[in-house]
Order: C-alpha cells, then sequence, then structure tokens
C-alpha cells in the first residue's frame, strides 16, 4: 500500500507556481478573499490562503464586510472587484452568515475571476470539457493528486461517493472527460443508492465525499482499488487537547491494507484545495494577461 502524501504534492505545486510566478515581469497575481462575518473556521481558512498566498508571491487583498452587510452590498462590493483590472480572482469565504444568499453572491462574481469555481458558468464548462473555465478547488486537487502520483483513469471504474456540487459532480464529471489522466467509466452513489457496498466493491477507483466519519470499512472495498477520501470529520477524542481528531469518511485502518494507495486524513486531499485555488488565481492572471496584451 502507497500513501498519497498531500502535504508533499502540495509543496511542489507551491514551488511550481512560484516559479511560474517569479518569472513573468510586471503585477504580480492578485486575489480578492471576502470574509463577512467572524466565523472562526472561516477566519483560519482565510488565513490559511493569505499565508499560501504570500509564499508564490500572490498579492492577496482581504476585505472584511460586517456580518450585517446588506445582499445588495455584498453584490455591489463584488461587482467593484469584477470591475477592477488589478484583482484577477474572487473568493468569497463559504459560509456567508444568514440571511445572506450564498448562490446569488457565487453567482455575481464574474466568471474569469470565479477562482473558487462555484459560478454556473464554471460548472457548466466542465460538462462541455472547456477547459477555459475555473473546476472547484477539492475535485481539481483530486484529479491533481491521482495525476501526480501516477494513476491513470483511463478505462478504470471510478466510484465517486456523494453527489454534491462542491466535490462529488464536478469529480466524477472530471474523471469522466474524454481526455489523458481521464476517460474513466464513473458510478455515482448517494443518500438513495441501494446496497452501497456491491457498487463500491467494483470500484478501481473509490473517491468517498459524503461527510459521514470512517463510513466506508475493508468489507467495501475491492483489493487493489486506489481510495481517495476527501472526508473531513471532527470525532471525539479526549486524549487530544483540542479534545477531537479529524478523520475522514474511510475508515483507514480496515480500507489501507486492501489499497494499492490512499490518501490519508488529514494530509491527503486537505492541503490541495488551497494550492488549487493558487492556481487558479495564477491561471486567471494569465488568462487576463493574454486577453489585454
Ligand atoms: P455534502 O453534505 O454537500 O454532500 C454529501 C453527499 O454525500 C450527498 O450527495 C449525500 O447524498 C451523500 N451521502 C450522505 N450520506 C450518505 C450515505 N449514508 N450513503 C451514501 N451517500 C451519502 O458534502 P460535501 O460534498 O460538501 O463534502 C463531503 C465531505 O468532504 C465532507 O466530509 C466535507 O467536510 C469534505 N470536504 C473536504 C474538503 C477538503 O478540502 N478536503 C473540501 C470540501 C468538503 P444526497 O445527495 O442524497 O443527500
Amino acid at each position: 500500500m502507497e500513501l498519497i502524501d498531500g502535504n508533499q504534492i502540495a509543496a511542489t505545486l507551491v514551488a511550481e507556481l512560484k516559479a511560474q510566478v517569479a518569472a513573468i515581469p510586471g503585477r504580480r497575481p492578485c486575489l480578492a478573499l471576502v470574509r463577512v462575518g467572524e466565523d472562526a473556521a472561516s477566519v483560519s481558512y482565510v488565513k490559511k490562503k493569505e499565508k499560501t498566498a504570500a509564499e508564490i508571491g500572490i498579492e492577496s487583498r482581504i476585505i472584511l464586510p460586517p456580518v450585517t452587510i446588506p445582499q445588495a452590498e455584498l453584490e455591489k462590493l463584488i461587482d467593484d472587484l469584477n470591475a477592477d483590472p488589478a484583482v484577477d480572482g474572487i473568493l468569497v469565504q463559504s459560509p456567508l452568515p444568514k440571511p445572506l444568499n450564498e448562490q446569488a453572491v457565487f453567482s455575481r462574481i464574474a466568471p474569469q475571476k470565479d477562482v473558487d469555481g462555484f459560478h454556473t458558468v464554471n460548472i457548466g464548462k466542465i460538462a462541455q470539457e472547456d477547459s477555459t473555465g475555473f473546476v472547484a478547488c477539492t475535485p481539481a486537487g483530486i484529479m491533481e493528486l491521482l495525476a501526480r502520483s501516477g494513476t491513470d483513469l483511463a478505462g478504470k471504474h471510478v466510484v465517486v461517493l456523494g453527489r454534491s456540487l462542491i466535490v462529488g459532480k464536478p469529480v466524477g464529471l472530471l474523471a469522466l472527460q474524454k481526455k489523458a489522466g481521464a476517460n474513466a467509466t464513473v458510478t455515482f452513489c448517494h443518500s438513495g443508492t441501494r446496497d452501497l457496498p456491491s457498487i463500491t466493491r467494483l470500484a478501481d477507483v473509490l473517491i468517498a465525499a459524503i461527510g459521514r466519519a470512517e463510513f466506508v470499512t475493508g468489507d467495501m472495498i475491492k483489493p487493489d482499488a486506489v481510495v481517495i477520501d476527501v472526508g473531513i470529520n471532527r470525532v471525539s477524542d479526549p486524549s487530544k487537547k483540542s479534545g477531537y481528531k479529524l478523520v475522514g469518511d474511510v475508515h483507514f485502518d480496515s480500507v489501507a491494507p486492501l489499497a494499492t494507495k490512499i490518501t490519508p486524513v488529514p494530509g491527503g486531499v486537505g492541503p490541495m484545495t488551497v494550492c488549487m485555488l493558487m492556481k487558479n488565481t495564477v491561471k486567471a492572471w494569465t488568462l487576463g494577461r493574454s486577453s489585454t496584451a
């Protein structure tokens, strides 16, 4: 069994992006990070994004509207960032506090600056196999992990557990694309799927993104499968100072001995997500430069 080391692959990617940014003269890429309110997890996610951006040479512009900001004002703020030629990418940290309409805000972002890949146009471009769009960071990170760990999906049966718009659906569509590294046969499973283990046992590559702690157990796996665990679940652990530990959607101890390759949690898919945001920002900057050249 080989562990797919997300931290190491992410570090390589950061170094590559840093070299790419340093090689092009002129204005640095700029990422606007909009965080509404003081939700503790959002504060820490935005800090991490700011830190990784700085490491690569991406300028970040942090915008912190108050939790009381009306929908119309937040949308006006997005309009201003859309119109600002010095801003390449815009990210609005999710979740937005109630009663703000998150999807309306995401869709307000100009598709060419939508580095989180949540705009309907960018989701549609995945289905159209149009590579000028932005793929949401977690599915993009999963594809990068698979490619960089030498897992060619061509002709393989990929089973995706979960059909959310930010992970399950896009990653399944990416695996299905008729292009190098993909070209898989894809099955999607969800809470309405009957006899789930009979389907997961057919998977050459199993991608688990359901948000249920250690749900996938060894008896649900085909021997020699590649297993990608997207889940991030907090479970109580009195031995830890924090009182909890993070586990994935896969029961690592029973699945790992059967798998040829597996991602750990933490240290698998997680570190890739922020990197792919940076990769998308550099792509937006590059596309913007070529359209104004
Ligand atoms: P959602 O809650 O949006 O979607 C979960 C999906 O799993 C749904 O499609 C749901 O089915 C399906 N599901 C739930 N329970 C079952 C079950 N018992 N059997 C079969 N299918 C089931 O979650 P996300 O896609 O946003 O996230 C999934 C996991 O990935 C979470 O643990 C999340 O924390 C993690 N995550 C990790 C990221 C990272 O950077 N590593 C980034 C984003 C998410 P239905 O559609 O029928 O309701």
